[in-house]
């Protein structure tokens, strides 16, 4: 077996999820509610990353203890409070970007009770004009909004030196279900939700392919979880 991904079905691929997080470092008491208190409150709760995920996050944050994140498509707040808790140690600013008046509210919410307010600033409004007006230098950098936005983001956070020089671009669901990589690579998905992820599907194919030719980024598209893009600035070769 050459190829990257394993050829687990419908069923096996719950059984691992279940399996790698009951082996990986637990989301807190806190996380959890949350995870469930917006599974149980909002219909489109699936936009929400997985407690997997949100151990990927606290683990990748403890990691490379960045001083500054940037995090585009808050949603219920569930990534904003995993990078906060995997800073802990570091105390970095987490700034997030939402234009969703529900989800501000929720958020909002959901910050206040869970007391991390010192720590996490939402940015309010279409993130294609909030990005633009944000300054300085941002370590970790978490694209998660609309699909068809991704190009027009990773294009500003560039061309506006808004990732620090060591840092990381993590864009997620860049295989749009499966989507981007095929029409018929997502036969279990249901048809009220299809049309939807053709439709990211062709963004993000179109966003995947032409970042490889961006000269100023090193880029590492990985098949984990739904598609995760890495993307750091190429080091400069001295002549
Ligand atoms: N990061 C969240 C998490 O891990 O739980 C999930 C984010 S959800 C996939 C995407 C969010 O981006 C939604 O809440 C949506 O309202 C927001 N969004 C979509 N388009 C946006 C835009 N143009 N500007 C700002 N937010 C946007």
């Amino acid at each position: 077996m050459l190829g990257s991904i394993l050829p687990f079905d419908e069923e096996q691929v719950d059984r691992v999820s279940e399996y790698c997080e009951k082996r990986s470092l637990p989301i807190t008491d806190n996380l959890a509610d949350h995870w469930e208190w917006t599974r149980t409150r909002f219909p489109d709760a699936d936009k929400m990353s997985s407690c997997l995920q949100g151990s990927w996050m606290i683990f990748t944050a403890r990691d490379r203890k960045p001083k500054r994140i940037l995090e585009i498509g808050c949603f219920s707040g569930y990534s904003a409070l995993a990078w906060y808790e995997g800073t802990k140690d570091t105390k970095a600013e987490i700034v997030t970007l939402e234009y969703s008046r529900k989800m501000i509210a929720a958020s909002r919410e959901a910050f206040a009770k869970y007391g991390v307010e010192d720590r996490i600033k939402l940015v309010e409004g279409p993130a294609e004009k909030t990005l633009p007006t944000l300054t300085g230098e941002f370590d970790l950098i978490f694209v998660d909004a609309n699909k068809d936005g991704y190009a027009n983001y990773v294009k500003t956070i560039l061309d506006q030196k808004l990732l620090s020089p060591n840092g990381i671009i993590l864009c997620d669901n860049v295989f749009a279900r499966g989507l981007s990589i095929g029409p018929d690579c997502a036969p279990w998905l249901n048809d009220h939700v299809r049309p939807y992820w053709l439709s990211c599907g062709q963004a993000l194919d179109e966003f995947n392919t032409n970042l490889m030719k961006d000269e100023r980024v090193d880029v590492l598209l990985l098949p984990l979880f739904d598609g995760v893009t890495q993307i750091r600035w190429r080091d400069q070769v001295k002549a």
